[in-house]
């Protein structure tokens, strides 16, 4: 039985993987990848475990110019279509505090039960074919290095300008068809702080509560494990305020984050006090020993110009409490993220106002559907990226099948 129409998916990423099965039921659908294989990305996610959705699916962890969009997007039928998709595949889910990982532990069996579906479903698949630009006259026509294809529709699943060196090509695309492109900025990325001690703290590990200041104002915070590096502060706790700080400096917007190093101590004083008391005959620094990497501290009291021989009883009140501060609420200001090539996701993008929720088509051309992170709608670590990739190519996949029926 023939089928109904050409469909042409630019990007074998997470969504258009999916939405080329999704779409397979009806249609003959082709797969244009410019990597030697499908789902490169989906080997790195989740540190190759692959944290692909989250039991707290909810619109709060995402950032979107349209919430409204966002929560039909997200759905709880959709969210259900996502839970049986990954049971029909195989896939079967290890749930560690909400987050959502294969039982193998391994990204790859993602990747591979992804493939084989399309396979199962006569998706073509066509590898090392690298999109260049599409043209429109009465059907699609895409630009390719392997020559040209044309289809009746088209969706565009190429990813953001996240974890690559160049610019996504859909983009351009999009903006060829009149698509406006909110700005792009990297998002769950490490962020670049200024600062002559960078150096001395490089390797620390600790467990922090953060707050990020926007031209003073606080806009959000975030807990847990931070990395102290060279060139600033990396780790998911970072990470979770990415998005926000690389599109306020692309603003010009004046970013701090506030650090607290000793969430876990509610009085610093009389813990120092009574710490001193116990540990007699101890120079300030061998106090903090035991509760903070050295470097850290030394790092800490070089700041407020304190000798590490001196013992905190020695201290004056206003050098207790210079030290309180740099512990409690030490001010790093970001000048900029690592870039594009470091990034997990991307702030910015095709404004979710410019598609139809239900069915991932442009409101601006036809037949020309959109998926994944090319859309304005970034989400935190957990699971919400992979997650709103696998529903927009599944509700974009349906909706191919759909539209042919009426047709
Ligand atoms: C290191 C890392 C870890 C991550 N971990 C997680 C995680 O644990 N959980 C989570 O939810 N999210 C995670 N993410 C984010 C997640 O991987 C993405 O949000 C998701 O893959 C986006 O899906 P997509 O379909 O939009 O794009 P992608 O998955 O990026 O797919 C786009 C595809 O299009 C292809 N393509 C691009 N341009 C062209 C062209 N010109 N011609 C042909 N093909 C082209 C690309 O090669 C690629 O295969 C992580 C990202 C990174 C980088």
């Amino acid at each position: 039985m023939s089928k109904n129409n050409k469909v042409i998916i630019i990007g074998g990423g997470a969504s258009g993987l999916v939405a080329a099965i999704f779409a397979s039921q009806n249609n003959d659908v082709t797969i244009l990848e410019k990597n030697s294989k499908c789902g490169k990305k989906i080997l790195a996610t989740g540190n190759g475990k692959c944290n692909y959705f989250n039991s707290d699916f909810t619109s709060v962890h995402f950032n979107a110019e349209n919430i409204d969009k966002l929560e039909t997007i997200i759905s709880d039928s959709n969210k259900k279509k996502v839970m049986d998709f990954f049971d029909s595949i195989g896939i079967v889910p290890n749930i560690k505090n909400g987050y959502y990982y294969p039982m193998s532990n391994q990204a790859i069996s993602v990747r591979e039960a992804l493939v084989k579906e399309c396979e199962v479903r006569g998706v073509k698949i066509i590898n090392d074919c690298e999109v260049f630009d599409v043209n429109y006259n009465d059907s699609y026509e895409v630009i390719t290095s392997l020559g040209n294809y044309t289809c009746d529709k088209l969706v565009i699943s190429t990813g953001s300008n996240a974890w690559i060196k160049e610019k996504s090509i859909g983009y351009d695309i999009l903006s060829k068809f009149n698509h406006k492109i909110n700005t792009v900025t990297p998002a769950l990325v490490q962020l670049v702080g200024s600062g002559n001690f960078l150096k001395k703290w490089n390797g620390v590990r600790i467990d922090c509560d953060v707050s990020l200041f926007e031209n003073n104002k606080l806009i959000k915070k975030s807990s847990g494990e931070v990395q102290l590096t060279d060139y600033g502060v990396s780790g998911i706790c970072v990470f979770q305020l990415s998005s926000f700080v690389s599109k306020g400096l692309s603003q010009n917007k004046k970013e701090v984050i506030h650090i607290n190093f000793i969430p876990w101590i509610d009085d610093f004083i009389s813990f120092m006090d009574n710490r001193n008391n116990i540990l007699k005959d101890r120079t300030i620094s061998e106090v903090f020993d035991g509760i903070m990497n050295y470097k850290l501290s030394n790092t800490i009291l070089d700041i407020c110009n304190i000798d590490y021989n001196d013992t905190w009883e020695s201290l004056s009140t206003d050098k207790k409490n210079e030290l309180y501060k740099n512990l409690t609420d030490f001010e790093l200001t970001i000048v900029d993220t690592k870039g594009f090539a470091s990034a997990q996701t991307c702030r910015g993008g095709v404004s979710l106002n410019e598609i139809n929720p239900n069915t991932m088509e442009s409101i601006i051309k036809s037949d020309l559907y959109i998926t994944g992170e090319l859309l304005d709608c970034d989400g935190e670590c957990g699971g919400y990226n992979l997650g709103f990739a696998w529903i927009t190519g599944i509700i974009a996949g349906e909706a191919l099948n759909d539209t042919n029926k009426a047709d």
